[in-house]
């Protein structure tokens, strides 16, 4: 098989806001209201500034204000979403706030919310991104300190895998096949920087497959959704208007991956290759990164000045079937 080619970097330093030298939070209060996707309660939720050092962490306002922070030690259950258990309490569908808060830089924020799910909003990151940088975005006053990968880790499971491996940057390579006429096969291969996530990335909609609806349902699952906040894919075509992107499947993946490496609790630097991967496997890749202690430094994030070097196109060979519906 012919080799293809992979990108294996990304933007400079200093054009990835994901990565700033200083640890971020908020300017202002951030507040919204919504339903939970598979609960189909309304939920209000308000994102507020903290200092440096706090981390992400949820607070469950209709519980007595108890505590979840955001990271991979507290995953509960990866069904169809990212559920995070601490203190006696839950909450659920975390992953596409994550992924918006990981792409703004922002590592420190309290996230009071009225009930067990973040609301879905429109089923994209793009509420999200636009609701925080409404409210404004703030260096502060300490380091950030970053996750470099220097040695390949990587979890395999039923067919699917997922590996990360050194690089000058985040960047990922992100593989799906539903084996459906509607979605086949489709690759998103790209870095992640915060321009390129939220023109190409934070817009994809979460999506599911008609045919698994009232299955879904009798679990108590997808009770919220509808047109308005993901993409039903029927047996001919989707059912909405039309998509965003004609791979807004994969992108959303990568959405979604992005969520749940925020879960690692640090910037992250390093290429992400996923195959037919979900919120289970990616959060099983930031385990393993934080049990393999000697795969990785922590490092401050670089100044301007220490900027990498252009990305660079290199080729790999082909390894799955995948490569071939490219
Ligand atoms: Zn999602």
């Amino acid at each position: 098989m012919a080799p293809i080619l992979l990108y294996t970097g990304y933007h400079a330093w200093r054009e990835s806001n994901m990565l700033t030298p200083n640890q971020r939070t908020l300017r202002r209060n951030a507040r919204c209201i919504g339903i939970g996707l598979h609960s189909g309660q309304p939920v209000s939720m308000e994102i507020r500034p903290a200092a440096a050092g706090h981390g992400i962490v949820f607070e469950r306002a209709d519980e007595g204000g108890r505590t979840i922070r955001a990271l991979a030690g507290n995953v509960l259950h990866t069904r169809y979403q990212t559920t995070l258990s601490e203190n006696g309490t839950t909450v659920a569908t975390t992953e596409h706030l994550l992924s918006a808060l990981y792409a703004l830089g922002i590592d420190n924020a309290l996230i009071e919310i009225e009930g067990a799910e973040v609301p879905i909003l429109d089923g994209s990151a793009a509420p999200f991104l636009f609701m925080l940088r409404e409210a404004g975005i703030q260096d502060l006053a300490a380091a950030r300190r970053v996750v470099v990968i220097e040695e390949p880790v990587s979890v395999v499971e039923d067919g699917c895998s997922i590996e990360i491996e050194p690089a000058a940057g985040l960047a990922v390579a992100y593989g799906v096949d539903y084996r459906h006429p509607v979605v086949g096969g489709q690759r998103y291969i790209g870095p992640l920087d915060l321009r390129t996530y939220a023109e190409e990335i934070a817009p994809a909609r979460t999506f599911c497959f008609l045919r698994e609806v009232e299955a879904l349902r009798r679990q108590g699952l997808a009770l919220g959704g509808s047109l308005d906040n993901a993409v039903v894919v029927g047996d001919d075509g989707v059912l909405n208007e039309s998509l965003r992107f004609p791979d807004e499947f994969v992108r959303h993946k990568v959405l979604d991956l992005v969520g749940d490496l925020a879960l690692l609790g640090a910037g992250l630097v390093g290429h992400v290759r996923a195959e037919r991967a979900g919120h289970r496997l990616h959060t099983r890749l930031v385990q393993e990164i934080l049990e393999r202690r000697g795969a990785w430094s922590l490092r401050p994030a670089p100044r301007a000045s220490e900027s990498a070097p252009a990305p660079a196109l290199q080729p790999v060979a082909a390894s799955s079937t995948l490569a071939a519906a490219l």
